[in-house]
């Protein structure tokens, strides 16, 4: 057990308040930050102490790798953890901490370097014996040369940036006039969104599931699984439903077993140390291809902690800190039930697409034993400025039917006021037919038509009667 720790929290929302009651728990200081556009972070409530990064734009805050290391010092923090998005998967910002005798809670910047690049980690993946999506390993340089890929792996393929994350920088093609009139533009949008327009050329998988392996690593060489997640409800290449375990992998123990050790594999073979997450790519006929590797904490981390029982964000700050997992063998692991993640945004329920705003109100009237990760109050300005995810809700039923129904009325149960959010939509999917009997794809999202079935107006009205019941009962009324 190591002593107290002064650990900064860079990051802002559900992820640093998740991070600061982890910090808590294991007696150590959480150093919070604000910025001059979030000065009402509720984050801020669950740290011990808070700093202000001067600035208001993300490169000026967030981003700003010399402003935070000044930071570390004059604040003498010993760790910090990075949360996901923003710098968590940043070589030189891993580097500089690692250099300066600061604790990166993360794994060692040799893994964030490999794994942060899609080109470099399939070559990695592919040299260590992981099956790799068919297609280019190294970046492709010319249109020509994706044509010449592309014909002989067959379309439909997809142009895929090296640098990319969160879903962008991925276009599928499906003849070579499609790559002819998508390929410049890809290396465009990836050269301004991640300042590198290097693109793989990578077979299209059709109706494919995403799977994904939790990992947790100490800094003994222990490399653990906890299970898979089915990410596969996504919306512009990016999740918004996930579960554990996954229905399409259903009672198939011998996929799970062989999906499972070959994260552990790829993990090992990188000298993995801490959590992350190795993602697949599984086909209709449950072969399965290394995606990419998130050297980080992941979104939807939160359903493995529920069927799992193991606090991944506690056992990360540990292993950062040489500490000892307490975690006997793999067969110790167990799961049970089974865990359910919407991801709240602030964004059209039909369209998908972010609606910044304002919350005016919030309400919570869930079933047993839910799950609110969340950064809502009151006032909360939702900006174009950052990802439209305000809150997770995350259900746990002993098996997937009971999961869906407490989901369902957990929705039911959460009111937000002020914003239009994705609510009615994940409504849609919780009581539709292929999602309830777990025949999604990732072509899910694509076949519910939400613009049929959401009732946006009646939403409202029942909002506002909810909020009148619930005021009337804190009024005694
Ligand atoms: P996952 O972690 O499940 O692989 P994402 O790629 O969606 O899924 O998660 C990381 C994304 O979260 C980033 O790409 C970014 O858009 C978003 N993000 C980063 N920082 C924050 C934050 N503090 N609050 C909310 N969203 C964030
Ligand atoms: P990101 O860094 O943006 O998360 P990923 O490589 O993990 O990028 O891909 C995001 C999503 O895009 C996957 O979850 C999957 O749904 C889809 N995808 C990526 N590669 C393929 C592929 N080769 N075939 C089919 N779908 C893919
Ligand atoms: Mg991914």
């Amino acid at each position: 057990m190591s002593t107290q720790k002064r650990i900064l929290i860079m990051n802002r929302g559900e992820i640093a308040a998740r991070i600061a009651k982890a910090c808590r728990e294991l007696g150590h200081v959480a150093v919070g930050v604000w910025t001059d556009n979030e000065v009402q972070a509720k984050h801020l409530e669950v740290c011990d102490e808070w700093v202000h990064l001067k600035g208001s734009t993300n490169q000026e805050t967030y981003l700003n790798i010399p402003k935070i290391l000044e930071m570390c010092k004059e604040y003498k923090i010993d760790g910090v953890h990075p949360g996901y998005g923003f710098l968590s998967e940043n070589t030189e910002f891993s580097q500089t901490l690692v250099q300066n005798g600061i604790t990166w809670i993360g794994p060692h910047p040799e893994a964030v370097r490999v794994m942060g690049d899609k080109a470099v980690s399939k070559e990695f993946a592919k040299k260590n014996g992981i099956p790799v999506v068919p297609g280019s390993t190294g970046a492709v340089p010319t249109i020509e040369e994706a044509i010449k890929i592309a014909r002989e792996i067959k379309y439909p393929i997809l142009l895929k940036a090296v640098a990319g994350g969160g879903g962008r920088g991925m276009r599928v093609c499906h003849n070579e006039q499609d790559v002819r009139n998508n390929f410049e533009a890809v290396q465009r949008e990836s050269a301004a969104a991640f300042k590198c327009g290097d693109l793989l050329v990578e077979k299209y998988i059709v109706n494919p599931h995403h799977i994904e392996v939790q990992i947790l690593a100490d800094k003994k060489g222990n490399v653990f699984h906890f299970f898979e997640r089915e990410c596969s409800i996504q919306r512009r290449h990016q999740k918004i439903v996930e579960e554990a375990p996954s229905p399409f992998i259903g009672d198939d123990e011998e996929l799970r077993q062989r999906v499972c050790t070959t994260a552990v594999r790829l993990a090992k073979a990188i000298n993995y140390d801490s959590a992350g997450t190795v993602e697949l790519v599984m086909g209709e006929n449950k072969e399965f291809y290394f995606l990419e590797m998130n050297t980080r904490i992941q979104v939807e981390h939160p359903i493995t902690e529920e069927i799992t029982g193991i606090d991944l964000i506690v056992c990360m700050i540990q292993s950062a800190f040489g500490d000892d997992l307490k975690i006997p063998n793999q067969e110790w692991i167990k799961r049970t039930g089974h865990a359910i993640e919407c991801r709240i945004c602030a964004e059209d329920p039909i369209t998908m697409l972010p609606a910044p705003g304002t919350v005016t109100g919030c309400e919570t009237n869930f079933p047993q034993g839910i799950r609110f990760d969340n950064c809502l109050y009151k006032g909360l300005q939702v900006t174009p400025d950052f990802d439209p995810m305000v809150g997770k809700l995350v259900a746990k039923g002993i098996i997937r039917e009971v999961a869906i129904r407490k989901m369902r009325a957990a929705l039911d149960g959460l009111l937000i006021e002020g914003l239009k959010t994705n609510v009615p939509l994940h409504k849609v999917i919780m009581n539709e037919e292929t999602f309830v009997k777990g025949l999604y794809s990732t072509a899910y999202i694509g076949t519910i038509r939400p613009q049929d079935k959401v009732e946006l107006e009646m939403d409202f009205t029942s909002i506002y009667k909810k909020i009148a019941g619930v005021e009337a009962r804190r009024m005694g009324l």
